[in-house]
């Protein structure tokens, strides 16, 4: 036992401690909305989440589970707690995940350690033989600085940067919460290679291929990986910058991919466009924060705003389960459809031509995007009583 008072320590877009209260209250309140969403079917369905600890992955676990009784396989890379040190909020959420799945009757196991690595893949497959019999559906939605290549051990870090000339735009300086002007220069060629080895297709790719070979997918089975396209106004930073470029590469695996299951089992891969989310990945990428302000106010004054569970629940209830995706011109599945309306980019228009540090709560609901920011370590999560000393050691 460790208990002990918790205040958030933030750095930036870094908070480097996190509440396991906290975090077990947001996960439960994810759980309760995903179950009130789905439904009972006739074959429970198996998945395997890489990436399955914080943001869209954690949400398409509780998804899978809370709505459709998965039993689910959750793959991440989280701090453990350590004497006085926390845990990451990806650990804390998922012994919260863990223990309410186990709670309800399914059937849920965890691996915490670098899903590049041959090891991990194997030891997961080890586990599907085991314990699970034939994988439903693969959920790819990791979100990494780095990479170390398993056959070469190369470390790769991937890069925020645009591709070919510098990008200007507004930014909000998180520390002094000031809106400022930001140049970032571009990226060198290593760069954008590095960040298509790191966040592009091809870890996807190796994860199917290994899959495919070891016996361990059924007949049909699904695989989707995450991807963001936006407005015009991050295109330089993000649909052509570094990121996008990997964001290319990750849709011609999926048609590799899709190749390849529909050949060997009828199955299918897809990207799934999603909309842009408070997470920690994205709190990295400059620009991004200012936007979702504006975003979140904009969809909440139209009632339709949504979170990653939100965002996941209709992807699997709309597109998914006992249905075909609809897709666009490139095989993608647009769960970006509403944050793309065009009333909606219009709005977010209009407001970035006048957004400054003196406006800025006015004009964007920045204090919302604070909140859950902070929500994802498990702080300011309404139920929660801080002055209470919490555990910090929580097992797996
Ligand atoms: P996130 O930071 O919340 O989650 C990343 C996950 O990857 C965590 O579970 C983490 O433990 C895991 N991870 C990182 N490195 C790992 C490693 N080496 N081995 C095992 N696990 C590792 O990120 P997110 O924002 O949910 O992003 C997930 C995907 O969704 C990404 O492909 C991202 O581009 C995409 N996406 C995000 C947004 C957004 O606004 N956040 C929008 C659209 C699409």
């Amino acid at each position: 036992m460790s208990m002990e008072i918790l205040t958030p320590k933030i750095r930036g877009f870094i908070c480097t401690n996190s509440h396991s209260e906290g975090c077990a209250v947001n996960v439960k309140k994810q759980y309760a909305y995903a179950e009130s969403q789905g439904a009972k079917l006739d074959n429970p369905l198996k998945a395997l989440i890489i990436g399955a600890s914080t943001g869209y992955g954690l949400s398409s676990r509780i998804a899978l589970a809370g709505g459709y009784g998965a039993d689910t396989l959750g793959i991440f890379y989280e701090r453990q707690p350590d004497g006085a040190k926390t845990g990451t909020a990806g650990f804390y959420n998922s012994a919260a995940f863990n223990k309410i799945a186990k709670e309800k009757g399914l059937w849920a196991k965890s691996i915490n350690g670098d899903a590049f690595s041959n090891e991990i893949k194997s030891q997961a497959i080890e586990m599907i033989k085991a314990e699970m019999g034939k994988i439903d559906y693969v959920i790819y939605s990791l979100a990494s600085p780095r990479r170390i290549h398993p056959t070469t051990g190369v470390i790769h870090s991937s890069v925020l940067k645009p591709v070919g000339e510098p990008y200007s735009s507004k930014s909000i300086e998180l520390n002094s919460e000031k809106v400022i002007d930001v140049t970032i220069q571009p990226a060198t060629e290593e760069e954008v290679s590095n960040t298509v080895t790191v966040m592009g297709g091809d870890d996807w790719k190796l994860w199917l291929e290994c899959l495919l070979e070891a016996g361990v997918l059924n007949d049909g089975v699904r695989t989707l990986a995450y991807s963001y396209i936006g407005p015009e106004v991050t295109w330089p930073i993000y649909r052509y910058g570094t990121i996008g470029k990997a964001k290319e590469d990750l849709e011609d695996v999926a048609q590799y991919l899709e190749n390849k299951l529909m050949q060997n089992l009828g199955g299918h891969a897809w990207v799934s466009v999603n909309k842009a989310v408070v997470t920690q990945a994205s709190a990295a990428i400059p620009v991004v924060p200012l936007y979702l302000s504006i975003l979140i106010k904009v969809m909440k004054e139209k009632n339709i705003h949504e979170g990653c569970i939100e965002q996941i629940v209709r992807l699997f209830k709309t597109q998914l389960i006992n249905n075909k995706p609809q897709l666009d011109e490139s095989r993608r599945i647009r769960m970006d459809d509403w944050e793309m309306r065009e009333e909606i980019q219009k709005a977010i228009a209009d407001t970035w031509i006048q957004i400054n540090t003196d406006n800025l709560r006015d004009l964007s609901a920045y204090d919302e995007y604070k909140k859950e920011f902070r929500n994802l370590f498990g702080f300011e999560v309404e139920g929660v009583d801080y002055s209470q000393p919490v555990e910090i050691n929580v097992s797996l």
